[in-house]
């Protein structure tokens, strides 16, 4: 990076005004009973802001009136080709607003502030302006009857659409949910992670600027099992769109199931494996199985957690591995050029520390980092691991850790790495490794998962669906398959004669 783009994130984050209250009817606005809580920053474990507890009341009010603005068609009844136009006023805006969002971000979640400006902003950016660019550009069906009658196949706005979200990628988890839903002229009701509340909340400031009416889309911060559960139960909420855990995903299966029988779109966990051939370009392959699962401090739904190699290639694979490791080792995240921040917050950090430690008393060995670093800050830092001579069936091969921490695994034959890859009860992303384009194509047919890299990881774009098999989930965010999302399929048969 050139000293000449460097910025001064500390400066910035000393100016920033942060408001946590929650969004409703187009108004900044205190949680019904009042209550707050303490958002903490996982840079140094100190207080930054109070945020608006929602719960039941709150979401009863957000829902009320995001029906209301969907009712009288403020936004639903504008043509897509004006939808547009405002939404790409509001990814603008996300531009204009880039370096203050991003430190918000880093703040609000401890991921340095430059990598929330160059991907997380950027993509955020993308998705609505992707999405907006697309939306008048889809046509409905004639379906093929006969002669004296007409069937229309058409696509409708829901309604209402709850969106529950984590705290990973807090921003661009949230766009790829309100992105289509709004585009296509639904409501929204967005509950942010209580561990990541602060950009959802000023992007809804962002979206009321950029015009999209009052009332369009509201957000109501809060823990999960108040305004969360709140959302997903809603008899008013017509579709939810949920991003987090598969714990969290199958509550919120059974709370649709419950309620109103609302459609319930999970994107889940994984523990996405990345199958290395002797024969690849291992140096490659290092480098992007290392900058994969320590990027976003490990944090990163589809993380190659699981890297499997090749049994005569393991011990140079090991050695490079553990080498690299340390060029992530954390450090402050309001510092340009730092490349590993801070995990969100204690919790996680003792999440994480459990898992390593269970991987070492189950016989695994740690050939890299393996503990807590920079504690003396308060905040919550752990060194990028590299676990060797794992067995799938451990632990730390099973379980999402959900930090920066990789196990290697050796196979001896490409059906044996097809059996370890698929043996678990996720299935996000996978990667294979090889110069043989036969072996790479049966190898990425046999993978169970929403996405393949071949030869790569972690190319990412609005352009393609994302999204899991098995218990990863059963939506797919991103590209014009995210839109049947948020719509409903309706015919209408016309008689013609
Ligand atoms: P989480 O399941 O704990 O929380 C996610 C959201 O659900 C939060 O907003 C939380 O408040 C809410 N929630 C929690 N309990 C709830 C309840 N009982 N009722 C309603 N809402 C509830 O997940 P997390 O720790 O925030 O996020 C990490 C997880 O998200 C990881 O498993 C990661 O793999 C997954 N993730 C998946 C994708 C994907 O696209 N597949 C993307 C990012 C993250």
């Amino acid at each position: 990076m050139s000293p000449t783009n460097a910025i001064d994130w500390k400066q910035l984050a000393a100016g920033l005004r942060l408001d946590g209250r929650a969004f409703i009817g187009g108004e900044r606005v205190a949680a019904a009973t009042g209550a707050v809580f303490d958002c903490i920053s996982p840079i140094d474990g100190r207080k930054i802001a109070e945020v608006a507890r929602g719960d039941a009341a709150d979401i009863d009010r957000a829902v009320a009136v995001a029906r209301a603005a969907f009712d009288d068609q403020r936004w639903a009844g504008q043509a897509p080709a004006q939808r547009k136009a405002t939404l790409l006023r509001f990814a603008a805006l996300i531009k204009q607003h880039a370096q203050e969002l991003s430190v918000l971000e880093s703040l609000d979640m401890g991921k340095p502030a430059r990598a929330a400006l160059e991907v997380d902003i950027t993509a955020t950016f993308k998705t609505i302006s992707w999405t907006a660019e697309a939306v008048d550009k889809l046509y409905d069906e004639v379906a093929p009857t006969p002669s004296h009658t007409l069937a229309l196949v058409t696509r409708e706005p829901i309604g209402v659409v709850g969106a529950i979200v984590p705290w990973n990628y807090p921003m661009l988890m949230a766009a790829w949910k309100i992105a289509p839903a709004l585009a296509v002229g639904n409501s929204v009701v967005l509950k942010p992670s209580e561990k990541s509340p602060l950009t959802a909340l000023r992007l809804a400031e962002l979206a009321l600027e950029a015009g999209v009416p009052a009332g369009v889309f509201n957000v109501v911060p809060g823990f999960g099992h108040e305004a969360g559960a709140a959302l997903a139960l809603h008899m008013g909420v017509d579709t939810i769109g949920f991003t987090g855990s598969t714990r969290t995903g199958k509550l919120i299966t059974q709370m649709a199931g419950q309620s109103n029988l609302k459609r319930a779109w999970t994107e889940l966990g994984g523990k996405s494996p990345f199958v290395l051939f002797a024969d690849a370009d291992i140096d490659a392959a290092v480098k992007a199985v290392t900058g994969s699962i320590f990027w976003n401090q490990g944090e990163s739904c589809n993380a190659p957690s699981r890297l499997l190699v090749e049994r005569s290639i393991a011990d140079r694979v090991i050695e490079q591995c553990a080498a690299i490791a340390p060029r992530y080792a954390p450090a402050d995240p309001l510092l340009d050029g730092t490349v590993m921040g801070a995990l969100v917050d204690d919790i996680q950090l003792r999440t994480v520390l459990g898992y390593i430690d269970a991987g070492k008393a189950e016989g695994a060995a740690c050939v890299a980092g393996g503990e807590q670093v920079r504690a003396e800050t308060g905040g919550y830092y752990v060194a990028p691991t590299v676990f060797a001579g794992v067995h799938n069936r451990m632990k730390i091969a099973r379980e999402e850790i959900f930090g920066p921490v990789l196990s290697i695994i050796p196979f001896d034959s490409a059906d044996e790495a097809i059996r370890i890859a698929n043996d678990t009860p996720y299935g996000l992303a996978a990667s294979v490794w090889t110069k043989d384009l036969a072996k790479a194509h049966l190898t990425a047919r046999a993978l169970r998962a929403g996405v393949i890299h071949v030869n790569s990881y972690d190319e990412d774009d609005i352009v393609a669906p994302f999204g899991g098999y098995k218990q990863s989930g059963n939506g797919r965010d991103r590209s014009l398959h995210a839109f049947d999302k948020y719509t409903e399929l309706k015919t209408t048969w016309i008689r013609l004669s």
